[in-house]
């Protein structure tokens, strides 16, 4: 332990307490779930409009209501939720406003069915079209906040797992494609649990914080990271050889050992981290490339760590990677 710098600056401030970032999770996950119910609803509103205006059964009070908007579910959260900053913003505006749209068009045309008159092929279109873009829109949404909720790791912000194997599949298959270099990276922390056994897990998570902002702040824009596991980060490094990759993965080890990291006002740490890197090659599964990179970092651990291991054929001839 250091005592801070007068001078030095937290590299990446924190604007969310940690108290709050579950409620974010949580409103996240409730807009997600009204957002669900909205899509589930309108299929079956759809279906209801069309037994009363193509089979001619009675129909049901949401399809020719005068308020059929604020019947259902997603019409009556969303009445009652509306002041939500997030739903302030244009895409929810417009996904209110195709509600709407859909919701009077469709009332306007069951309602003229009733009284016998035909439905011009002109005009089911045109509703057609409001169903569509009503669908469209919320699909929309519902992909963005499921990556939110699901797909970001809460502490760091970055991506979790649960879509890097599909993302790392992409890029390799694009890197066989055309030929260019793809290298994969495991970092991890080094000596991370004395971190949390001499300070806490408070302080721990807000190195861990600190250091994924050190990392991202020196990867290059096309570049990703994943939390991989605990304190331990996968890189994505396309369009880069192994010498080039090398000098990325020393940079970010420098990144994080050049200077202490600021816990609070009394406490800074130094830290450093291990890299463990293999190269894509299309003879090898990305799982067994993730492996290497694996057996490259425990390399990098074994020769006292705050160090770079590229793999190679022969770093698994040699017996200590067994
Ligand atoms: P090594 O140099 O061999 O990697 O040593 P290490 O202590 O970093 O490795 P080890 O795997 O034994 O410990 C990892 C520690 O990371 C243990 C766990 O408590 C801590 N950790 C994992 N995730 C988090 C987290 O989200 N927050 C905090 N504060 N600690 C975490
Ligand atoms: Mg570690
Ligand atoms: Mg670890």
């Amino acid at each position: 332990m250091t005592k801070t710098q007068p001078n030095e600056t937290p590299i990446l401030t924190r604007t969310t307490p940690a108290e709050e970032r579950p409620a974010v999770r949580e409103e996240s996950r409730d807009i997600l779930d009204a957002i669900d119910a909205a899509m589930e609803e309108h299929a079956d509103w759809l279906r209801k409009w069309h037994r009363a205006v193509v089979c001619g059964l009675p129909p049901a009070r949401e399809v020719v209501s005068k308020h059929a908007q604020y019947l259902g579910r997603f019409g009556s959260w969303f009445d009652v939720h509306a002041s939500r900053n997030l739903l302030d913003q244009p895409v929810f505006q417009e996904l209110w406003s195709a509600h709407v749209d859909k919701h009077e068009r469709g009332r306007s045309l069951a309602l003229k069915a009733i009284d016998g008159e035909p439905l011009p092929a002109r005009d089911y279109d045109a509703f057609m079209e409001k169903v569509d873009r009503f669908s469209a829109i919320a699909r929309r949404i519902r992909d963005a906040f499921q990556r939110a909720v699901f797909d970001l790791d809460p502490l760091t912000g970055v991506h979790n797992r649960r879509s890097m194997i599909s993302e790392l599949s992409r890029e390799r298959d694009r890197s066989l494609r055309t030929g260019s270099p793809f290298c994969i990276g495991l970092c991890d922390i080094d000596h991370f649990k004395s971190v949390n056994d001499r300070f806490g897990h408070g302080v721990g998570d807000v190195v861990l914080l600190s250091a994924v902002g050190r990392l991202i702040a020196n990867l290059r824009a096309y570049d990703s990271i994943y939390r991989y596991g605990g304190e331990e980060f996968l890189l994505a490094l396309p369009n880069t050889d192994n010498e080039t990759a090398r000098s990325i993965a020393d940079r970010l080890r420098q990144a994080l050992s050049k200077s202490p990291i600021s816990a609070n006002d009394d406490v800074s740490l130094p830290i450093t981290a291990s890299f463990g890197l293999c190269m894509v090659d299309g003879l090898v599964s990305l799982e067994e490339t993730i492996e290497r990179a694996d057996r490259a970092l425990y390399r990098a651990k074994d020769e006292g760590r705050d160090r770079v291991v590229l793999w190679t054929d022969e770093a698994a001839a040699d017996p200590q990677d067994d």
